[in-house]
C-alpha cells in the first residue's frame, strides 16, 4: 500500500489541550471525535511557562476514568512541542474544537504556526455542542474557588477533585 492510502486506512488523530480541568465540553468532542477516528490520543500539555491548577498527571488520570469507556482513546502528557509530539507518535492530524468566533479566529492562527512548523499537519476542527458553548476551564476554576456549583458544567469526579482544590471554609 502506498504511505499515503496507509494514512487514510488507519485515522489517528490527537486532540491536544490544557484540560485544567477536562469538562463536559472537552468530554464531548472526545467522544464524538472516537466515533470518527479509528484512535484518539488525547495529549494533556505540560507547559512549564503556565501555572495550571491540576498536575499533569491528575489531569491525565481524570481523563483516562472519564474516557474509559471508549476503547480506542488514550491519553499522554506532552512537555514538547505539539508538532514534535505527533512527529514522533506519526500522528498528522491535529483536532482542535471550537466554541465560537473567537475561538476560532485564534485556533486558525495556531494552525498556521503549526503548519509553518510542519506542513504535514493537518488541524480538523469539531464545533462544540450547543450546549457546552459557554463551558470554559478558566469559568469553572473561578466559580469552584468560590464554591460555587459546577455539577452542570463537568463530569462528578471532577466535581470532587475541584472540591479537595477549594475546600469550603468555616467561618
Ligand atoms: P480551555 O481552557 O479553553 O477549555 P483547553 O486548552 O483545555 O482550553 O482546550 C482544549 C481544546 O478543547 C481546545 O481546542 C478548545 O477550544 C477545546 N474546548 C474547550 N472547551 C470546549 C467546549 N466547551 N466545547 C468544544 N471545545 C472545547
Amino acid at each position: 500500500m502506498q504511505p499515503d492510502l496507509l494514512w487514510l486506512a488507519m485515522m489517528k488523530a490527537a486532540f491536544p489541550g490544557s484540560f485544567d480541568p477536562p469538562t463536559l465540553g472537552h468530554l464531548n468532542i472526545i467522544q464524538r471525535a472516537a466515533g470518527i477516528f479509528d484512535e484518539l490520543i488525547v495529549v494533556v500539555a505540560e507547559n512549564r511557562q503556565k501555572k495550571y491548577l491540576f498536575s499533569a498527571g491528575e489531569r491525565a488520570e481524570m481523563i483516562r476514568r472519564l474516557a474509559g469507556d471508549c476503547g480506542n482513546v488514550s491519553v499522554e502528557v506532552c512537555d514538547s512541542l505539539i508538532v514534535d509530539f505527533l512527529q514522533k507518535r506519526g500522528v498528522r492530524i491535529l483536532l482542535r474544537g471550537v466554541r465560537g468566533m473567537e475561538d476560532f479566529s485564534y485556533e486558525f492562527e495556531l494552525s498556521m504556526m503549526n503548519k509553518a512548523l510542519d506542513s504535514e499537519i493537518e488541524t480538523i476542527f469539531m464545533t462544540t455542542d450547543p450546549e457546552y458553548l459557554v463551558l470554559r476551564s478558566s469559568y469553572i476554576k473561578e466559580i469552584a474557588s468560590f464554591q460555587g456549583n459546577v455539577s452542570g458544567m463537568v463530569p462528578p469526579l471532577v466535581a470532587e477533585a475541584l472540591r479537595v482544590k477549594f475546600p469550603r471554609k468555616n467561618i
